[in-house]
């Protein structure tokens, strides 16, 4: 069988040894967390070290009750921030959202419903994947009602300065929230939930090597204090109350282990994913393929523009080679038209539609590096240009 070379690691990753043997263990285990006997206890407790494994990895040792709440995906996360923080706004406060022209649907999505309400939402420009700080200055005030940016963007790598955005909003606006969608940022560029300084933070499973279908919500001891987050999802009063259904064991146990491995492993997979990138970086560069690279970037995904070859026809010729790459996000690919993701860091819609995503991950290896460059570079010589 040909090798198969996964480098789309952004759109999701390989389950690691860790999560499969922690939920293959959790298999046996079916008993419901809120049930009082005795395996419902056992239920609890696996439920509650999760909880303990996956605030770990983010930094926090000493989580009180309702500041990790599971959820089914990085998604319902954001829709739990969102809206439950939106729906919980008192009439007296502020209305406006600053958030980036780059966010993940599910954040652009959730905020275009709180326009619908009567919410001002301003994007900052991210053109080469920087943030527009005269927006943001512009934009700081009282009216200030919420912050939503992501740390590092899923289409470019970009890394954002959501520390230093969430403080100068929290300077100009003290009662602000701050979310920070961390997703494509978590366990691939160093931070705490301290150090990002957010109220609330997405994180999700399947970006770390964990099972699909499960995702996180971090809580701020002051949003819980000052009741700023209502539920979203209501019912028997799971997860502290904010999320009700009866909780995804098995994910979230393969959450917590993947969690916990990633973190553990941190000192030597960043520097290794870092020399994934270079390496990429530096055989490319000089040749017709154009890297999209913004000032700071996460050390796992790399941009790169192809000269007048569709993105889906050397996204075939890779594949048919067992290199698996990505043609913008796999979020967008439900998208018509090229990706607003990459119009947003500047390329037209021409070399927007002829851009590639690679996503690499710690299984990744320089072998493999050599065999996609090998792979583009016979690709340039054979593949059909387009004519403008
Ligand atoms: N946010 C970002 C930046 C992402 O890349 C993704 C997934 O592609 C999500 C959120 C959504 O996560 P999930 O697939 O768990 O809903």
């Amino acid at each position: 069988m040909m090798k198969q070379i996964y480098l789309d690691n952004s759109a999701t990753t390989p389950l690691c040894e860790a999560s499969k043997k922690a939920m293959c263990a959790a298999m046996a285990q079916y008993g419901n967390p809120s049930s009082l006997h005795t395996l419902g206890a056992e239920a609890a407790r696996l439920l509650k070290q999760s909880r303990t494994e996956v605030g770990e990895a983010l930094g926090e040792r000493f989580l009180k009750d309702g500041q990790l709440l599971f959820t089914s995906c990085g998604t319902e996360a954001t829709a739990l921030a969102i809206q439950g923080t939106a729906r919980a706004k008192s009439r007296r406060v502020a209305s406006t959202v600053l958030t980036t022209d780059s966010e993940h649907p599910s954040v652009e999505n959730n905020l275009k419903l709180l326009e619908k309400e009567g919410f001002r939402v301003v994007r900052v420009p991210t053109r080469g994947g920087q943030l527009d700080m005269k927006t943001v200055e512009a934009n700081l005030g009282s009216d200030l009602f919420m912050v939503s940016m992501m740390l590092v963007n899923n289409e470019t790598g970009a890394r954002y300065p959501v520390e230093q955005i969430f403080a100068m909003a929290r300077a100009a606006s003290p009662e602000v929230v701050c979310h920070c969608d961390a997703v494509q940022g978590f366990l691939k560029v160093p931070f705490t939930a301290r150090s990002l300084g957010a109220d609330l933070i997405t994180l999700s499973a399947h970006k770390i090597h964990g099972p699909k279908g499960v995702g996180a919500l971090f809580v701020s001891e002051r949003m819980l204090r000052e009741r700023r987050l209502s539920p979203f999802l209501v019912g028997g009063g799971q997860e502290f109350g904010f999320r009700s259904g009866t909780e995804n064991m098995l994910g979230i146990v393969g959450f917590a282990a993947a969690a916990k491995a990633g973190a553990q492993s941190l000192r030597t997979s960043l520097p290794h994913l870092a020399a994934l990138s270079q390496k990429l970086r530096a055989a490319l560069e000089g040749s017709e393929i154009v890297l999209n690279t913004p000032p700071v970037t996460a050390p796992h995904i790399v941009s790169l523009t192809l000269p007048h070859i569709k993105s889906e026809t050397m996204l075939h010729h890779l594949a048919a080679r067992g290199i698996y790459v990505s043609a913008g996000s796999a979020c967008s690919a439900h998208a018509k038209g090229p990706s607003s993701v990459l119009l947003a860091f500047g390329l037209d819609s021409a070399a927007a539609a002829s851009s590639l995503r690679i996503s690499f991950s710690a299984e990744n290896t320089e072998q493999d590096v050599d065999a996609l460059c090998e792979a583009l570079t016979d690709g340039l010589g054979t593949l059909v240009r387009i004519k403008h």
